[in-house]
């Protein structure tokens, strides 16, 4: 039993995501930790919703809430959906927690120590009315490119160009509308990681089994133009973790807080914490080397825009503290999910929203289109043809059916009951020395955490469980030898119980469907194969299940096609 530390990216507060977010971070990292809970590893799975940022402030201000009660709304929103899909974290924690606050205090302070910390001074917009600095985000004003009216300090929406400040035209406050705005002097923190560059270089060399795409960005970042820079951690916002606390080893930041990218990723951390003081565990061995977390193996997961942030400012972190802390093992990133030639967009309404797809249809539906499609090597796009297509065939015609001809055939012929033990006959035992190589391809494409593949390696089990009922034909075989039949029906239904077993970290409520109506919770993965075929007594009773899944029409589909289709410009 070896000893697993996950974690997924964490979900910004403002909104619900999207079908394109899930598939790029917590849905692929809880199959994994399913696999290896299923697999009997020991298993820490944290994720967590980000909640700092002038997004929030945003977003909490358009709600007409005050910011820390509209975060703890979008909180339980975000995690009660996260149930909806069977996301199994051990913790969905929150960044704005006590913990996350005392950690990344402590982080700063002992980067200061190390001399990874330098005091900045730059100018920056002020509203003499509102009495505060403003970030980017909250001054709008006319485009100088395009003449749009609402361009925002950091880009103009109209035409995308990039922008400062200081380059609209009659800029005034998001807050107030204020345009009593001057540029004044103010200070930040910068971390320097310009300083950690060769130690990093060094790290990321390292790790040769990496995607491709985690170790590519990486090294852009670090290499292109100038190379790796020095990050401002600081903003001047009032909401997120004070950068002026007992202890701080610099003066004159009052007023000003951690910038969400810093204290974002240290959650990971305190959302173990927040996990321990609810359950009474202990964190500290899963993420200090002096404490236990030696043998712990961590995997990050991760869509690629969050690559350079867990490739080198969290690690400028980790390592800069010079504490025995546990750093990352493997970083999955994934590439963009696209819906139906074009993106996922919130602001039009464009696409599949996490809340909407429960809406629909069961969330193993979406978590096998959304796994087996999933953006891994390049990007990969939604249709709702393909949609369609992938769960009436996989779903409904290969894995639904052979549970449904199986169940009801036994039912009609020999009751509820085993009708027999297995008994292995050529048929049986040339079916599972395919069942063993088709096992061992899944275990493997699990184990390296190739997302598309396992979904392959899986569906082609079941399809051998397709065709050795299609060849044994029980249904022709109980004419003539009824003993023959009997056996077969009790192999097909030992079958049919390891696909629960192995489907499980897909589609988690059928697999529930399928063992409960098999009157069976020895969930083992079958390390030994035989063995598993002697689960299931003779005699021993089932239910004939409701079917595990309906098929999607094509009024259905050209209906959702219409409806999530976005609004018109
Ligand atoms: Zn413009």
């Amino acid at each position: 039993m070896a000893r697993h530390l996950i974690t997924s990216a964490i979900p910004y507060i403002n909104g619900i995501k999207h079908l394109g977010n899930l598939v790029g971070s917590q849905l692929p990292a809880d199959l994994y930790a399913r696999y290896l809970r299923g697999r009997g590893h020991e298993v820490m799975f944290i994720c967590a919703t980000d909640e700092h940022g002038t997004p929030a402030e945003l977003a909490a201000a358009k709600a007409g809430k005050p910011v820390a009660e509209y975060c703890a709304e979008m909180h339980d929103v975000q995690a009660a959906i996260a149930g909806g899909f069977r996301l199994s974290f051990d913790h969905f924690g929150r960044s704005s927690s006590p913990q996350n606050r005392a950690l990344t205090q402590h982080f700063a302070k002992v980067l200061a120590d190390q001399g990874l910390i330098r005091e900045v001074t730059e100018k920056q917009m002020y509203s003499v009315t509102d009495g505060r600095f403003l970030p980017d985000r909250y001054i709008e004003g006319t485009c100088p490119n395009c003449g749009f009216d609402s361009a925002r300090g950091d880009q103009c929406d109209n035409c995308t160009k990039q922008l400062d400040p200081v380059d609209l035209i009659n800029p005034r406050s998001v807050i107030s509308g204020s345009t009593d705005l001057e540029m004044r002097e103010t200070k930040h923190l910068f971390l320097r990681q310009s300083a950690m560059k060769d130690k990093l270089a060094a790290w990321i060399d390292s790790k040769t089994d990496w995607p491709v795409l985690s170790t590519s960005i990486a090294k852009k970042w670090l290499f292109d133009g100038e190379g790796l820079q020095d990050r401002g951690i600081t903003r001047d916002l009032s909401w997120g973790v004070p950068a002026q606390f007992d202890g701080a080893p610099w003066q004159g930041m009052e007023g000003k807080v951690f910038y969400v990218w810093f204290d974002a990723p240290i959650e990971y951390i305190a959302g173990t914490q927040e996990w321990a003081e609810k359950t009474g565990g202990d964190w500290a061995r899963w993420w200090r080397l002096d404490q236990g977390a030696g043998d712990v193996t961590y995997t990050q997961f991760m869509g690629k825009d969050n690559v350079p942030f867990h490739t080198l400012s969290f690690p400028s972190t980790i390592l800069g503290s010079a504490e025995p802390w546990k750093l990352v093992d493997y970083i999955k990133s994934f590439n963009y999910l696209n819906y139906d030639g074009g993106q996922f967009s919130t602001s039009r309404g464009r696409g599949v929203f996490m809340d909407q797809a429960l809406g629909i249809l069961p969330s193993d539906y979406w978590r096998w289109w959304l796994l087996s499609h999933a953006p891994e090597s390049a990007d990969a796009e939604f249709t709702w043809e393909n949609f369609q297509a992938s769960v009436n065939k996989d779903l409904a015609d290969v894995l639904g059916n052979l549970v449904s001809r199986v169940t009801k055939f036994c039912n009609s012929k020999f009751g509820t009951e085993l009708p027999a033990a297995v008994v292995m006959t050529e048929r049986e035992t040339a079916l599972m020395a395919q069942f063993r190589e088709g096992l061992a391809a899944y275990e493997k494409a699990m184990d390296e955490i190739h997302v598309r593949r396992a979904a392959e390696e899986l569906r082609g089990l079941w399809v051998l469980g397709n065709e050795y009922l299609q060849a044994a034909a029980p249904w022709s075989v109980v004419k003539t030898d009824e003993a023959a039949a009997r056996g077969i029906i009790a192999f097909a239904l030992h079958l049919i119980r390891l696909y629960a077993v192995l489907s499980r970290p897909f589609i988690p409520d059928a697999a529930q469907a399928i063992m409960a109506s098999l009157d069976c919770e020895d969930w083992a993965w079958p390390e030994d194969l035989d063995a598993a075929l002697t689960v299931l007594p003779a005699g021993h009773a089932f239910t004939v299940p409701e079917n595990l899944f309906r098929k999607i029409t094509d009024e259905e589909r050209e209906d959702w096609a219409k409806r999530f289709a976005g609004r018109r410009e």
